[in-house]
């Protein structure tokens, strides 16, 4: 395949920036189907101001505790059928000894 260099226009300046052929490779080789929209110093602004959470973010999946009903938060995907504990009685439930 090969790619050429292309000018886009920055949805959030409006400024014409090049979306380079090493870039265009890129994204062709991750699978991304959209091309940028913003140009480098946007997406540093952004990056900045995004709170500066690096690495991959949690994702917490709400559900209800299965013992004392609870809207809790888990690190994970609860799996159907299976019951789902708060951290109280999760820690509770272990202390007892409970398998
Ligand atoms: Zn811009
Ligand atoms: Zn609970």
């Amino acid at each position: 395949m090969e790619f050429h260099d292309k000018v886009l226009k920055c949805s959030e300046c409006g400024a014409e920036f090049v979306f380079t052929a090493g870039e265009q490779m890129f994204f062709a080789d991750k699978g991304f189907k959209n091309e940028p929209k913003r140009c480098k110093a946007c997406k540093a602004k952004r990056a900045e101001s995004g709170g500066g959470s690096s690495g991959p973010v949690r994702a917490e999946t709400k559900t209800t505790c299965s013992q004392c009903g609870k809207e809790t938060t888990v690190p994970f995907k609860p799996t159907q059928g299976r019951p789902v504990f708060c951290r109280e009685c999760f820690q509770a439930r272990r202390s007892m000894g409970a398998a």
